[in-house]
């Protein structure tokens, strides 16, 4: 027999098993009625069907059908209805006791309840009055009746709600609905293990300006402060995504006169944490106008999460709060984690961010050249160009140590764009000089997933007016193996503007080798990690050995990277391999140490 069933029949918001928070309706209009959550307990199944069919014609989705009445105000708490319809004449636990059991409720006792009855007694409708029952349906029900009623009954709700739970001057959701939502995310995040992250802002100076210039323009200041705040997470990816019902903006509350809470369910990496609060720093810079008066406010804001720092409500409030008290400066908005192994790490990533910034936008960025070895007669017959970003105090950061947060931060189009305009400039100069050699430029996966990356290698090669058969791009195999299809369309646009394309770091990315064969390439790096060991590793031999010998069969050439030793490069020539690269020869060096190594060791060099 089935006992209770929750159903959403538009869309089923899958495994959500859990009560929803209470924020509902009004505010976005008579729409958002319908989202209400309409439980009914009856023992007869036929009528609580009946009854949901005519329902959801008008629209309603949400529903709890429950038959065995002693299960009651156990799913009423689980579930959180808006409306109960309850049915009194009923085996184990009556309409009666239940409506009493809701009444007495600390945290339910306002659930509105409208009675199912048969009966047309009066004193069974009068004891049911008495111990609080909202409304009446007759049995058999009407359809037109029934509606009228849920309708009028979730309108009256959600205006007691909007004035119990929103804050009226905001409109954002108030401490009360915070407090149920904290708890209800909390439990959330436990059962599907996930991070919740709390975020607590408070506004240094607001008291100040209270005093000086009055409670009307504060609260001028208070809503313009919502808005700004909210403007952050409008169109955010980082709150409440993937959770069904939850609204980004209703993760938001004032909770305080000049406090607010935030929560991001489902935010699983803390950068986000940091992303979301540094938002929210710079919206607020700009002074806050109040009446012609012009305000400045600064955001404190602290950040905790569940499970790291906190694993209950009251103590992740704690530590969010105490870390907003922390939030260093107080003459500028700042954030601080209470964690402070994240607070070093955020702080680092936050610093390098601005650095590589302004590094872009400055000269701190230069191309070190790496030769690329014929293995046959050891000319160079290539170079590949790596960026090295060197402070001003001289010193020099590797792309090890910048490329991944450029990759993050989106900072990696600019900054490919610099390497693929400086690459082409110096190709200009060598081929004026007579100088034909093949120059590789390294192609990240956001540059070749932007869109415009055909547009970009076009214009810059014409703009310098270079011979693009001389222009080489690398690109990782996994890049290339997370979407063939759209791979193989760009590479193929590519590769009618002119360039060669590398597959870079062939043999981390676990691509077949059938797959090679419908990917438009010209070239194949093997990984430097096959070569380590493979003078010794027999596996590592014979995986090199097949992949140069497949590659030259689907018409590529191939180059091995890494090459330290004259042992690995003998065994590059028993093995037919193509080029080389590597400390053996070479390392990436700066363009003035490359010209003696060109002049000595080219082959195509005319001057
Ligand atoms: P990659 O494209 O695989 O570049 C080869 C890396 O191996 C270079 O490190 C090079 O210095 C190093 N290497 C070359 N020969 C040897 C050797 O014999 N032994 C050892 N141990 N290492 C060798 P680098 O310059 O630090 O660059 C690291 C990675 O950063 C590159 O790997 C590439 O993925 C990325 N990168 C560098 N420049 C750019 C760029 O302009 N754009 C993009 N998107 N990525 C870049
Ligand atoms: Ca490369
Ligand atoms: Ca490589």
């Amino acid at each position: 027999m089935r006992t209770s069933v929750e159903k959403t029949s538009a869309q089923n918001n899958g495994n959500l098993p859990l009560s929803k928070p209470i924020i509902h309706e009004l505010r976005c209009g008579a729409t958002s009625l319908i989202e209400g959550t309409i439980m009914m307990v009856d023992d007869e199944p036929t009528t609580m069907e009946v009854m949901q069919a005519y329902l959801e014609d008008a629209g309603y989705r949400h529903f709890v059908l429950l038959e065995k009445s002693s299960r009651a105000m156990a799913e009423i708490e689980e579930k959180r209805p808006d409306i109960l319809l309850l049915d009194l004449v009923m085996p184990e636990v009556t309409g009666f006791e239940i409506l009493q059991q809701v009444r007495a409720h600390a945290q339910h006792k306002h659930l509105p309840v409208i009675i199912l009855t048969s009966s047309s007694d009066a004193e069974t409708k009068l004891k049911a009055l008495d111990l609080g029952a909202t409304d009446f349906l007759a049995k058999p029900v009407d359809s037109s009746e029934l509606i009228l009623r849920v309708r009028n009954t979730l309108a009256a709700k959600a205006y007691q709600n909007q004035l119990a739970y929103y804050d009226a001057l905001t409109n954002l959701p108030n401490r009360s609905l915070f407090l149920d939502r904290l708890d209800w995310f909390l439990r959330r995040a436990e059962r599907h293990h996930e991070i919740l992250v709390m975020l607590h802002i408070t506004l240094n100076q607001f008291k100040r300006v209270t005093n000086s210039f009055g409670p009307q323009v504060a609260d001028q200041v208070i809503a313009q402060v919502a808005q700004r705040i909210s403007s952050c997470i409008r169109g955010s990816d980082v709150v409440g995504r993937g959770i069904a019902d939850v609204n980004a903006l209703d993760s938001l509350f004032r909770v305080e006169g000049d406090e607010f809470s935030l929560l991001c369910p489902t935010m699983n990496h803390m950068e986000h944490a940091t992303k979301l609060a540094s938002r929210i720093v710079h919206v607020m810079e700009a002074p806050f106008n109040a009446d012609g008066t012009e305000v400045y406010i600064w955001p404190s804001i602290g950040i905790a999460s569940y499970p790291v720092d906190a694993k209950d409500t009251m103590a992740l409030i704690q530590c969010a709060v105490g870390a907003s008290a922390q939030a260093p400066g107080q003459e500028k908005g700042s954030f601080h984690f209470y964690s402070s192994e994240l607070n070093i790490r955020s702080l680092e990533r936050l610093q390098l961010e601005v650095d590589l910034r302004h590094a872009i936008e400055g000269e701190q960025l230069l191309l070190y050249y790496q030769p690329k070895v014929d293995v046959k007669n050891g000319h160079i017959v290539g170079v590949e160009a790596l960026i090295r970003w060197q402070k001003p105090d001289g010193k020099m950061i590797f792309p090890d140590q910048f490329i991944p947060l450029a990759e993050d931060t989106g900072l990696i189009v600019p900054l490919g764009e610099w390497v693929l305009n400086e690459a082409c400039a110096q190709m200009a100069r060598w081929q004026t000089q007579g100088l034909c050699i093949q120059v590789a430029v390294n192609v990240s996966a956001k540059q070749f997933h932007a869109g415009n990356l055909v547009r970009f290698v076009s214009e810059t090669l014409n703009a310098h007016g270079v011979d693009p058969q001389y222009l080489t791009l690398e690109l990782t195999e996994s890049l290339l193996m997370k979407n063939a299809e759209e791979a193989i369309s760009t590479l193929t646009h590519l590769m009618a503007l002119g360039p060669k394309i590398s597959m870079d770091d062939f043999g981390t990315g676990f691509s077949s080798l059938s797959y090679l064969k419908r990917l438009p390439l010209h070239e194949l790096k093997i990984d430097r990690s096959f070569l380590t060991d493979i003078t010794n590793n027999s596996g590592d031999k014979a995986l090199v050995s097949v992949v140069i010998y497949l590659a030259h069969e689907f018409g590529l050439q191939v180059v091995a990277e890494g090459v330290e030793t004259q042992e690995q490069l003998d065994l590059l020539v028993s093995l037919h391999c193509d080029q080389y690269q590597g400390y053996f020869f070479s390392r990436p060096v700066k363009i003035e140490d490359l010209a003696p190594m060109l002049s000595e060791r080219c082959a195509h060099i005319s001057i």
